[in-house]
């Protein structure tokens, strides 16, 4: 058992965790106040903990797609636990999925799609311009190996998602 300081309430709690053996960040919740945090662990110490940083949705949930409102939950979900690469894989998602349901050939990449959308006034030519700086949203191909996350920044992931919410909320209001 690894006994966690709690970064909100400040009270000592004990998670069921030892090990992680992938040193990766992982969720842990605080039992007395119920807030979130991600732990590193080494050999039963914690080696480093931050705060979950929570991403406030401004979409209309009700008018956005369930299919689609889930994915995005999901990508924003992931950035909060610093999931970077799951987080713009399931942005992405939301947004092939939102271009194709308003009417972009599903057969063409995602960057073509919000040209589309830009051409058929569904995006202003601001959010437009911003979508075309997103190399997230062009440059990667049909296989995993081609997903252009390898050489993928920390910091755009949470550009990526922002641009994505933008898009929605333009497509659905
Ligand atoms: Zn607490």
């Amino acid at each position: 058992m690894v006994s966690i300081h709690c970064l909100n309430c400040g009270r000592v709690f004990d998670t069921g965790a030892y090990y992680n053996t992938t040193n990766e960040l992982m969720p842990v919740r605080c039992v007395n106040c119920g807030s979130l945090m991600l732990i590193q662990l080494k050999d039963g110490y914690v080696t480093s903990q931050k705060p979950y940083i929570p991403f406030e949705i401004k979409l209309q949930k009700a008018k956005v797609p369930p299919d689609i409102l889930s994915d995005f939950e999901e990508a924003t979900t992931c950035l909060g636990m610093r999931c970077l690469r799951a987080s713009v894989v399931m942005a992405r998602r939301a947004l092939q999925n939102a271009c194709t349901q308003i009417g972009a050939n599903p057969k063409d990449e995602l960057i073509k799609q919000i040209k589309w959308l830009f051409d058929n006034n569904k995006i202003n030519d601001r959010v437009y311009n911003q979508a075309t700086t997103v190399r997230q949203f062009g440059n990667y191909g049909a296989h995993p190996q081609d997903d252009g996350l390898d050489k993928f920044l920390d910091d755009e992931a949470e550009d990526i998602v922002r641009i994505c919410e933008r898009i929605l909320r333009d497509l659905f209001h």
